[in-house]
C-alpha cells in the first residue's frame, strides 16, 4: 500500500466517519480519490490534513470532512446526475463522480476549469464534464438535477439553481451575509413551486461571484 492510500484511510476513518460521516457510499468514495492529484505540485504532503489548502488564484480546496458532509448531505444512492458549482481543483468532483452518473461541474476561473478537467481526465474520471462559466446561472442545458452542490458561498439562494432541481432533490449551498461565516443550508424542492430550506452547520467559504452571486468586486 501506499503512503497516501495510509493516509487517506486514516483520513476518512479520524476525521469523517469518528466524526459522524455514516454514508458507506461516501466513505468508500473518499477512500478512493486520491486528493495529493488535486493539489498544485509540492503540497502533496499536506494533502490529509485536517483542513483546506490553497489550490492557487487566491481559491482553495476544502477539508475533507466538509466535503464528505456536502456530498452526504445531497442524499444519492448512486448513478444520478448531479452539478457541482466551483469546479476549483475538481477533488470535490471526484467524489462526486464516485457516486454519481454523470457530474457537471461550473468553474469561473478558467486556468482552474482548465487544469481541473486535465487531473480528471487523467485519472479516468470520464463521468465529468467541466465549463468555465458562471455557475450562479447553473446549467438549463442539463437541467434538471438530482442534486446541486455550491462549493463558494451566496449572499443568498441563487433561484436559477433551485429550479433547476428535479422534485425531491436537493441544493446544498453556503449562504450568508459575512465574509467569514455562513450556514451550510440544504434545500429540498418538495414540489413544483414548494421548497424547504434546512440549517445544517456553520461554514466558511470562498466568496460565489457572479450574477446571482457576489458582485466581481466582493
Ligand atoms: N470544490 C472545490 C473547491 C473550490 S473553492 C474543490 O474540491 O477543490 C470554490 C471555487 O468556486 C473557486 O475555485 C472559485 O473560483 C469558484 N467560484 C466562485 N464563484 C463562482 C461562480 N459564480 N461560478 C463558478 N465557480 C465559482
Amino acid at each position: 500500500m501506499s503512503d497516501y492510500s495510509k493516509l487517506r484511510k486514516r483520513m476518512v476513518q479520524r476525521q469523517i466517519a469518528d466524526r459522524g460521516v455514516r454514508s458507506e457510499i461516501v466513505l468508500d468514495a473518499m477512500r478512493k480519490v486520491p486528493r495529493e492529484r488535486f493539489l498544485p505540485g509540492g503540497d502533496g504532503i499536506f494533502a490529509y490534513d485536517d483542513s483546506p489548502l490553497p489550490i492557487g488564484q487566491g481559491q482553495t480546496i476544502s477539508q475533507p470532512y466538509i466535503v464528505a458532509y456536502m456530498v452526504e448531505a445531497l442524499d444519492l444512492e448512486g448513478g444520478e446526475k448531479v452539478l457541482e458549482i466551483g469546479t476549483g481543483s475538481g477533488y470535490a468532483a471526484a467524489v462526486l463522480a464516485e457516486i454519481a452518473g454523470e457530474v457537471y461541474t461550473i468553474e469561473r476561473i478558467e486556468g482552474l476549469a482548465t487544469k481541473a478537467s486535465d487531473v480528471l481526465k487523467e485519472l479516468g474520471y470520464d463521468n465529468v464534464h467541466v465549463r468555465h462559466s458562471d455557475g450562479t446561472l447553473g446549467w438549463p442545458e442539463q437541467a434538471p438535477f438530482d442534486g446541486i452542490v455550491v462549493t463558494a458561498a451566496a449572499p443568498d439562494l441563487p433561484d436559477a439553481l433551485k429550479q433547476q432541481l428535479k422534485i425531491g432533490g436537493h441544493l446544498v449551498i453556503p449562504v450568508g451575509e459575512s465574509k467569514w461565516y455562513q450556514a451550510l443550508v440544504r434545500v429540498t424542492r418538495v414540489a413544483e413551486s414548494e421548497f424547504e430550506t434546512e440549517d445544517l452547520l456553520p461554514v466558511r467559504f470562498v466568496p460565489l461571484i457572479g450574477e446571482e452571486g457576489w458582485g466581481s468586486t466582493f
